[in-house]
């Protein structure tokens, strides 16, 4: 058996599945970039994209992945010297903390663990705590896709506010956007990063900036901002050239123009509900094999899971194994376990990640945990039976 008989599925948590209508959208003789087509979408995509991030402010776009969507709002907002606070539940909010240290920037971490979101509390004291107001940002992931912890955004701002703090609110989106419920205006978000690739279901490339207008004026505020970071010309431009500091990624925004289509033909609240309902079918087949082996889910309440991405345990090897046996003989290439390494399982052989965001329907996350299935009978790995059955209630 092997998967070559018929369409992969990449159920890794970004690149995700593009959609044929973001590569036909693609597929094309090259445009011109001073006028015409190109330039006059451009108004257009930025409020496609602001509807997408629920906010009425600014947004603009990089050239460039999400570590550079990281880049570029740090670079607006602090300069070397300054002081942020970063809340880490994984490794991605660790790399945004690691490129802000990059840029001269302390970091103050404050440590959830893997498994749970950050504490209103913890963060209220952490703030309370900083008497001389050093902290210039608080520093979050909404969703980290190393762990699948999804913190909650509108709790960490009413904790910034009840401790009287004034340090922006910035968070990514990374992982998040297009399949959590992500709301930047009604929960008081100043700054938020995200890329194209994974619930945006365009190629890797175009990073995303979203700012508020206290972002805007800390923006103002500072000496210099280096050119191609800056995103005040990029937010207010007089010419296509201006949108990218340089030459348009003209084929990504074709793609782009077509995913914020469909997603916005099919709605933001169904959208999110449609992540809710399949990431509710994943769960509940993981938690089934789980009763009867060694599978457990790496969040333990689902309240405080992502519906992106699902990170998984299952024992030394037989994370990797199962990778293996699904990507060889199904066709089904799952996520590999990142930031989950210990002194126990150092190449974290143990962890997988299956990867649900974006362009993704009931009978592909059925296929996907159907040929899970068959890969844990294959490794004769104990298990829970009636999974499938699980899955297939929780989306009736
Ligand atoms: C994927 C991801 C990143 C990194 O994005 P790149 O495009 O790989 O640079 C950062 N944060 C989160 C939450 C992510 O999911």
């Amino acid at each position: 058996m092997s998967g070559a008989g018929g369409r992969d599925y990449l159920a890794i948590p970004g690149p995700s599945v593009m959609p044929d209508a973001v590569l036909r959208a693609m597929h094309r003789a090259a445009p011109n970039i001073y006028a015409g087509e190109l330039p006059d979408m451009m108004p257009s995509l930025i409020e496609g994209l602001k509807k997408v991030a629920r906010t009425d402010h600014f947004a603009t776009i990089y050239i460039g992945n999400g570590h550079a969507a990281w880049e570029a709002a740090l670079s607006n907002i602090v300069r070397e010297g300054d002081t942020v606070l970063g809340v880490i539940n994984g490794h991605f909010g660790r790399g945004w903390a690691r490129v802000a240290e990059g840029l001269g920037v302390n970091v103050i971490p404050l440590d959830c663990g893997l498994k749970a979101p950050a504490q209103g509390e913890a963060l209220e004291a952490a703030l309370r705590a900083d008497k001389e107001g050093k902290i210039k940002a608080v520093l979050c992931t909404h969703v980290d896709t190393s762990t699948s912890v999804k913190n909650d955004i509108a709790t960490l701002r009413a904790a910034i506010d009840a401790a009287g703090h004034s340090a922006l609110l910035a968070v990514d989106c990374i992982a998040s956007l297009g399949c959590d419920r992500f709301e930047m205006d009604a929960w008081g978000v100043d700054v938020m990063v995200a890329a194209s690739q994974k619930g945006l279901m365009v190629p890797p490339g175009l990073g995303f900036v979203f700012f508020s207008d206290k972002a805007a004026a800390v923006r103002n505020c500072m000496d210099r901002v280096s050119h191609y970071w800056d995103w005040g010309p990029r937010s207010a431009p007089e010419a296509l050239w201006q949108y990218f500091a340089g030459t348009a990624p003209t084929h990504h925004l074709y793609g782009l123009q077509a995913s914020l289509e469909m997603i916005h033909s099919e709605g933001m609240e169904a959208v999110w509900a449609r992540h809710e309902k399949l990431a509710g079918a994943i769960w509940a087949a993981c938690e089934t094999w789980g009763q009867g082996g060694p599978l457990t889910l790496n969040v333990p309440e689902p309240a405080h899971r992502s519906t992106a991405v699902t990170s998984l345990h299952i024992g030394k090897t037989i994370g990797t194994r199962l990778r293996q046996w699904t990507e060889g003989e199904a066709g089904l290439t799952l996520g590999i376990g990142l930031g989950m390494g210990n002194e126990e399982d150092p190449m974290a052989d143990g962890y997988f990640r299956i990867g649900h965001m974006g362009y993704v329907n009931p009978q592909m996350i059925m296929g996907a945990l159907g040929s899970i299935e068959a890969g844990l009978a294959a490794l004769q790995v104990p298990r829970g039976s009636g999974a499938l059955d699980a899955a297939a209630q929780a989306l009736a």
